[in-house]
């Protein structure tokens, strides 16, 4: 089957490259996803106000206001004397990803995108390794235009081993919440320089969670570490509450800055290329934005009749400018947060001077 863009996967990246392609003018634009639609993706659903500017450029604003959990705050807790509330000027929420994700594909599909669920997609490739089009359901599609926004499964990525993988897991808790309005991140040497957080979805569910980088852990390591963390540091979170659901497991694919390692062909579009940052996690706003680029640059490829490489430079260059300040900046700190949490003698310092970091962060 011929079309104007294939883009297979349809979560954030790959739905806003649609939505995207056809506000461009092209007509005929395929989604191809793995699993049946609308699909859940085991994620803390915590929106930024960068992320909300984002959605509300897409025109989910009203989404938020009908179904998002708002946040007022954002406490961090580095030890049982170390903590400090930051709060936005700008509103933030927190919403399960089913939601997002399903609005994301009702708006793609009101707007003439093809949404083909329920088969995995794979790259067909010419002599020399390139990509010339996708097989899914025994269908070829064939397209000018291929998007691969397939978060971690990277089947279109040239870059065989990982080196920023991040382990995830959450679980969803039942209950009354205690701090509503708040979102936490708690550091613990259980999971330096990493963090686990409590994000409230509503008065009375939270879900909290904790990222490793430690790929040896395995599922075994990491369900002891959550034991472990669920006992100690996250014991008074999760008072008087009670889990539902099973023990969620997903990996992120972190970068401290943008790199863009496809296969010749193809433009990669959110955790497919590794944009998340190294020290929240955060990654939906760079999925919107970068699927979104994706779709500008290679439509104006297209246009303006330039090779593969030349439209490649142009939305490397795109993706720097939106995305690397604040990936290079979840780099620094995570490296930071590591010095510190691995030397007692800067940890006792940063104790001594307390709150005034604090305090600073908080005038910002
Ligand atoms: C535990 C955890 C907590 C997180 N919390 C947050 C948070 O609070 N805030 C935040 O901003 N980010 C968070 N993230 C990161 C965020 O979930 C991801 O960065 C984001 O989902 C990336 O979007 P994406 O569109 O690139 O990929 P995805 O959302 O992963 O979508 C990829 C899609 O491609 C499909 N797919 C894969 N392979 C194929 C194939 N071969 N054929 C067809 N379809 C395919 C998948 O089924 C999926 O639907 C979290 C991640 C984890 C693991």
């Amino acid at each position: 089957m011929d079309a104007d863009c294939v883009i297979v996967g349809a979560g954030p990246a790959g739905l806003a490259a649609a939505v995207t392609a056809r506000h461009l003018g092209l007509d005929n634009v395929v989604v191809l996803e793995r699993c049946r639609l609308p699909r859940d993706k085991i994620c803390a659903g915590g929106l930024t106000p960068k992320t909300v500017k984002v959605l509300t450029g897409l025109g989910l604003a009203t989404l938020l206001q009908r179904e998002a959990h708002m946040i007022t705050g954002l406490r961090v807790t580095a030890s049982s004397d170390f903590q400090f509330v930051i709060t936005p000027t700008e509103p933030s929420f927190v919403l399960p990803r089913f939601y997002l994700d399903r609005e994301l594909a009702d708006r793609a599909s009101a707007l003439g995108v093809r949404l083909i669920d329920g088969s995995s997609a794979q790259p067909v490739m010419d002599d020399m390794g390139g990509v010339t089009g996708v097989t899914a359901a025994g269908e070829l599609y064939r397209a000018p235009i291929i998007i691969a926004a397939d978060g971690t499964h990277r089947l279109f990525s040239s870059r065989k081993a990982e080196r920023s993988l991040l382990h995830g897991c959450m679980a969803r808790f039942k209950g009354p919440v205690a701090n509503p309005g708040f979102v936490e991140m708690i550091f613990t040497p259980a999971v330096k320089p990493h963090y686990c957080w409590v994000f409230p979805e509503s008065e009375n569910m939270i879900n909290i969670g904790l990222c490793v980088a430690r790929a040896d852990q395995g599922e075994t390591g990491i369900r002891q570490l959550w034991a472990e963390v669920l006992s100690t540091s996250l014991a008074g979170r999760v008072e008087g509450m009670e889990q539902c659901g099973p023990l969620l497991f997903h990996p992120l694919i972190t970068s401290p800055r943008v790199r863009h390692d496809a296969l010749p062909g193809v433009f990669l579009a959110g955790e497919a290329c590794g944009l998340v940052n190294q020290f929240t996690g955060e990654g939906i706003s760079s999925a919107l934005i970068s699927g979104g680029l994706a779709a500008e640059t290679s439509v104006q490829g297209l246009r303006d009749g330039l090779t593969y490489k030349e439209t490649e430079r142009l939305y490397l260059a795109a993706l720097k400018h939106a995305l690397n300040p604040g990936l290079i900046l979840g780099s620094i700190l995570t490296r930071t947060a590591a010095v510190i949490m691995n030397s007692r003698f800067l940890r006792s310092c940063f104790r001594r001077a307390k709150l005034s970091v604090a305090q600073y962060l908080t005038r910002l």
